[in-house]
Parts: structure tokens; sequence; C-alpha cells
């Protein structure tokens, strides 16, 4: 019944290659591990269950995209990109 938990903080900043807003969200990672030997990721965002930010590809600005996940910190130099 021994559970293998292991959970870490990371933040992910995006970019939205349609319209060019950028933002940043601070995600908790819970990796487990089942008791058939399956490692599995689960997301929180704020306390909130949240599907896997790698396959985010909607847009909180224009709902479109598609996004591009970039490092914290490198949103601005992205949109210096864009434009
Ligand atoms: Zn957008």
């Amino acid at each position: 019944m021994e559970r293998d938990t292991e959970t870490v903080h990371e933040a992910y900043a995006f970019v939205c290659l349609h319209c060019g807003h950028g933002w940043e969200e601070e995600y908790e990672i819970r990796h487990t591990t089942d008791l058939a030997g399956h490692r599995r990721a689960d997301y929180f965002a704020r306390g909130v269950r949240v599907p896997s930010p790698l396959t985010r590809n909607d847009c909180p600005s224009c709902n479109l995209g598609p996004i591009r996940i970039l490092r914290p910190g490198r949103v601005n130099s992205a949109r210096t990109y864009l434009a």
C-alpha cells in the first residue's frame, strides 16, 4: 500500500502565437507511482487540478492559439520576437 509521492513546484511561461498574449502560471506537480508501478503526474494550479500545461493549447485572451511554452522570464523576449 505504499505510494511514492513527490511534489515539485514549477512555473511555466506561455505565449500565444496568435495574439501575442504572454503569461506565467505556477504549477504544483505531484508525481506518484501507483500500485502497479506506473508513474503519473497530476498538475495543480492555485489548488485546482488542471490538465498538463504541456498539452495546453487555448489562449485566455483570444481562445485561439496555438500556445508556445517558454521557461519563466522569457515571455517578454518572446513578445519582442513576435513583434
Ligand atoms: Zn491569443
